[in-house]
């Protein structure tokens, strides 16, 4: 009942498919011409007994085609016309007062509903054409009341206003259905989106290998960090004689190496540094709220933990690399880009002067 109540005031977490809503109504309807031919034979109204009787048969016909997966549009398409056809010949027989005729108006979302349903599985259906049929079908009825009476009458008013209450009831029930089943579809959709949405957004922020930010997103981070006024300090660290290792060892080789150090420098800053990966083998960090020797040391741990970490070939042979580190300052007034090029000129001239230090 709780999960009934949330489909229909659209908080559902879950939107039915097409198959299992055409299910549901196959059910829903099949069990509601049972009842109409009961309350018929009641009433001995025997043309309408067969029409649901038959209504009956072709609904349990359509479940169990929808549960083989059988055309879904020719089974939507066959009940749609036998709830036009029975409420036109049952307003005919019992008179447009008895609410036959308010399916037609009722059946309008069920058409848009199927039109964008079965357009997503690319059969391009035009709504208006179910409008257009329901419409016809109501008018129809309409022009036939004003020349002929009903044929059959219950004797009696108040079964009169039940049976147009129960119609009213159902044309209802069916409107809001099919309402909520969209709306559900829809809402579902646009939460899909959002999380999809933050997803490739941070996939876009991410280096895939290594799980560090990339690139694109330390300049969109640093301009967000608070710390910005009290200055900051930017490390480039360059592993020494890559090329070396993947010519020996194999590029997955080189790929674990790059994780390892990765690894490295994500436990030895503090958490309010931004590790990033620069390039193929570099990396950056920009350290908020630390200056010159207290960036140079956090740069020396590093070195020192690259260094006497243990990378592993492919046969489990251990083996050690080590870095180049250029450490710069920012000065009131530097631009990022400007602070960067000097962390990496200072990593060149480590380069030139033997490598495996921090300058
Ligand atoms: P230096 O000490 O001067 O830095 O020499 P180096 O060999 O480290 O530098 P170089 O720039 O000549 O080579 C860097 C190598 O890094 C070349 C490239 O194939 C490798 N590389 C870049 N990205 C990746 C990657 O994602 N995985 C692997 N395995 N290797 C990479
Ligand atoms: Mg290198
Ligand atoms: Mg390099």
């Amino acid at each position: 009942m709780r999960k009934i109540w949330e489909y229909i005031s659209v908080r559902a977490e879950n939107a039915l498919s097409i198959k299992q809503v055409m299910s549901v109504a196959m059910s829903m309807l099949g069990f509601f011409h049972l009842c109409l031919t009961v309350f018929f034979l009641f009433f001995n109204i025997y043309p309408m007994v067969l029409i649901d009787l038959f209504s009956v048969a072709l609904y349990i016909f359509c479940f169990v085609q929808i549960q083989k997966d059988k055309s879904l549009l020719f089974l939507f398409n066959l009940s749609y016309m036998q709830i036009v056809l029975h409420s036109v010949i049952a307003a005919l027989l019992l008179g447009t007062d008895s609410g036959f005729s308010l399916y037609m108006i009722a059946i309008l979302p069920i058409g848009y509903y199927a039109a964008y349903n079965f357009n997503m599985r690319k059969q391009v259906i035009n709504p208006m054409c179910y409008v257009i049929i329901a419409g016809a079908a109501f008018c129809f009825l309409r022009a036939a009341s004003s020349y002929m009476g009903p044929y059959y009458f219950y004797g009696n008013k108040m079964v009169d206003s039940a049976i147009y209450m129960v119609n009213y009831f159902v044309a209802v029930l069916s409107i809001v259905i099919f309402i909520t089943t969209l709306l559900n579809q829809i809402r579902i959709l646009e939460n899909l989106r959002v999380q999809q949405n933050k997803q490739l957004e941070k996939l876009s922020k991410t280096d895939a290998l290594t799980g560090l930010a990339n690139r694109r997103s330390i300049e969109e981070r640093y301009a967000q960090s608070e710390a910005l006024n009290e200055g900051y300090s930017i490390v480039i660290g360059d592993i020494d004689d890559f090329k070396a290792v993947n010519d020996t060892y194999g590029h997955n080789v080189g790929d674990t190496v790059l994780q390892a150090v990765a690894e490295v420098f994500k436990r030895t800053v503090r958490s309010e540094d931004i590790v990033c990966r620069w390039g193929g083998e570099e990396f950056l960090i920009f350290l908020p709220k630390c200056m010159g020797h207290d960036a140079a040391h956090i740069a020396h741990r590093i070195l020192e933990n690259v260094r006497i970490t243990d990378m592993e070939t492919s046969e489990q042979a251990v083996f050690h690399i080590t870095m180049t580190l250029g450490v710069a300052t920012a000065v009131p007034g530097m631009e990022f880009a400007q602070v960067v090029k000097e962390a990496d000129d200072r990593l060149y001239h480590g380069k030139q002067n033997g490598k495996n230090q921090v300058v």
